[in-house]
């Protein structure tokens, strides 16, 4: 059997564990900006006919109600 010291299976441990934590980090945020970037993209609009909210591309300024046909411009907050 070989020995090993307990300072260095710690560090080995943490090390691991660190670049471990780093390494899903950078993954979740490089596929999450692609894999959310759409729903982020959306802009709301508020039916003032019905209260109908409902949502469409970035961009557009106005569109059409879904569910009673109004045209209503975008949300600003
Ligand atoms: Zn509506």
């Amino acid at each position: 059997m070989f020995e090993v010291d307990l300072s260095l299976f710690v560090t080995i441990g943490v090390c691991t564990g660190i670049a471990f934590i780093v390494i899903l980090w950078v993954y979740y945020d490089r596929v999450g900006k692609t894999i959310h970037q759409e729903k982020r993209d959306r802009v709301i609009f508020h039916c003032v006919r019905c209260g109908h909210l409902y949502t469409d591309r970035k961009g557009v300024e106005e569109a059409v109600c879904p569910r009673c046909g109004m045209d209503n411009i975008k949300l600003r907050f």
